[in-house]
């Protein structure tokens, strides 16, 4: 079946009619797969002012149980949205499954955060005073994602909103409006199940750049979640910043692995595939820098080229198929570019930018080396000192995620020591991309310095205040100030 044909069934499945100005196309072709209607991003804004108004009162319990039915819609349309996924994004069908899986898993985590919303009892210097932190609802989040991780990145930024009390806008990738589209038809039928959720509080706004700024803009928008290029960051941090906003960021990577004299090659090379050539290059935690012991490259390296020779590239809807499309003509025209021309298409389907994973050997890190070509390629450096080895990995501008193969205690150890990766992942024995939502995940850098999904990062989230409250008949002042007026 073509990709169009599949998506008009799978829409038709989700109850999404397809019509509007904005089309979307499927990269196993290049083919129109259907369209969605651009949104009004300001009108956006007023309703979800108005939803944060009830909403917030609302007992987090309660909401947890809002994204508790959202989940187990996404559980029984697992199978169709991920098919989705990999019709629009042209991720294989395995990695297309595990994204809806991202999803189900943060729904389950804010559903058990729902109860967990606490802040800490404070000592307080002054008699008779109880002082205390709590954690309240923000305002209006919006989410920007990207078209790598069409729904996975508004799921873990969304569960974790709606139980913190507070609406969201999504802005999704234009090059994936239609996953976007199936995810808003679940949440309407979580809604319905729910009864009394208020108009507004998850809302979609397809669109470009245009319709973003918009929204950045707003300044009910209380948190603005941005994923994409380091250059999208660029732009939408100052603006938030500008009005006072809250901003998180999630940009552009570029992650090492260190490959160490002890390592076990067998695994290493495991990790190093899935890493560097799974979803096309196209993750933001791709592997795109190899630094090798001078004593194993010559074991490894032509081993990893035996590898890269047999991988199946191909429709992503074939089961053996282990890397599907690049994205775009500007992916492809990105990894020419970054690869000095000669870039040859591969057979895949007719229309789509197939392109065989390449390993490219460098002597230096410098140039293209230290840019995100959001496509697979990986450079391969040798190294002979550890300090070396850590240098390498930190020395680029980015700084998201980062691993070590090695079986010696000590060099793992420095590895995640205050002087060893600068990342904000940092993996021992299994590769920098696949990270589990239990983790707070982000990076330094231009990566943007954002943390979302598990552990504590739903305090980004949410407003911290800090009470005192006297039960006692006088008013000593902190620090044992004394003013009082002289008798
Ligand atoms: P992109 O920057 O082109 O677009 C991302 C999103 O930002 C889209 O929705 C786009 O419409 C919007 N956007 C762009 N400029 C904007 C502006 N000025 N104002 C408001 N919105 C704007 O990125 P892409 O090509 O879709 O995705 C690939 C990039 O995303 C890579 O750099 C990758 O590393 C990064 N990424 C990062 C993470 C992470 O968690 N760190 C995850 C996925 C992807």
């Amino acid at each position: 079946m073509s990709p169009a044909e599949e998506a008009a069934n799978i829409l038709e499945q989700f109850g999404v009619v397809s019509t509007g100005d904005l089309a979307s196309y499927s990269p196993i072709d290049g083919s129109e797969i259907g369209r969605v209607g651009t949104g009004d991003p300001a009108l956006a804004g007023d309703r979800a002012a108005d939803a944060f108004r009830r909403w917030r009162s609302v007992p987090a319990p309660r909401r947890g149980e809002l994204v508790r039915l959202l989940g187990e819609e996404l559980r029984g349309a697992k199978e169709p949205l991920a098919r989705l996924v990999t019709l629009e994004s042209g991720k294989i069908v395995q990695e297309g499954l595990g994204e809806v899986q991202e999803m189900i898993d943060i729904c389950d985590f804010a559903v058990g955060l729902s109860r967990q919303l606490y802040g800490l009892t404070i000592a307080s210097e002054r008699p008779n005073h109880r002082m205390m932190e709590q954690w309240l609802p923000l305002g209006p989040v919006l989410v920007i994602s990207a078209f790598n991780f069409p729904v996975a990145v508004w799921a873990w930024n969304a569960a974790l909103a709606l139980v913190c009390g507070n609406p969201v806008v999504w802005k999704p990738s234009e090059k994936t409006p239609l996953t976007a589209e199936a995810v808003l038809a679940l949440v309407r039928r979580a809604f319905e199940r729910f009864g009394d959720a208020p108009e507004g509080l998850v809302q979609l706004v397809q669109g470009g750049r245009e319709v973003g700024e918009v929204l950045v803009d707003d300044p009910r928008v209380a948190l603005v979640s941005a994923t994409g290029s380091t250059a999208m960051g660029r732009a939408v941090g100052p603006r938030v910043a500008q009005r006072f906003g809250r901003v998180l960021l999630e940009l552009g990577g570029n992650n090492a692995m260190i490959v160490a004299p002890s390592a076990d090659l067998t695994l290493a090379e495991r990790a190093i595939l899935f890493a560097a050539v799974g979803t096309a290059g196209q993750r933001c935690t791709s592997l795109r820098r190899l630094i090798v012991h001078e004593d194993v490259y010559g074991q490894l390296v032509p081993r990893l080229k035996q590898l890269y020779s047999s991988v199946r590239v191909g429709d992503p809807r074939e089961l053996d198929t282990l890397v599907g499309p690049l994205i775009d003509e500007d992916a492809y025209a990105a990894m020419e570019r970054a690869l000095g021309g000669g870039l040859e298409r591969v057979d895949g389907v007719a229309g789509g930018f197939y392109v065989r994973p390449t390993l490219v050997e460098v002597e230096q890190q410098e140039g293209r080396v230290l840019t995100e070509t959001f496509a697979p390629i990986l450079y391969v450096m040798r190294y002979r000192k550890f300090e070396d080895a850590l240098r390498l990995n930190n020395e680029v501008p980015q700084g998201l995620s980062s691993a070590i193969f090695t079986n010696d205690l000590r060099e793992a150890e420095q590895f995640l020591a205050a002087a060893g990766s600068d990342c904000g992942i940092a993996n021992v024995n299994i590769g920098p991309s696949g990270a589990e939502i239990g983790g707070a995940f982000g990076g330094e850098k231009e990566t943007g310095g954002g943390r979302e999904s598990g552990s504590d990062s739903w305090k980004a989230y949410m407003r911290r205040q800090t009470s005192t409250v006297n039960y006692g008949k006088d008013l000593p002042l902190a620090q044992g100030i004394r003013f009082d007026i002289a008798p």
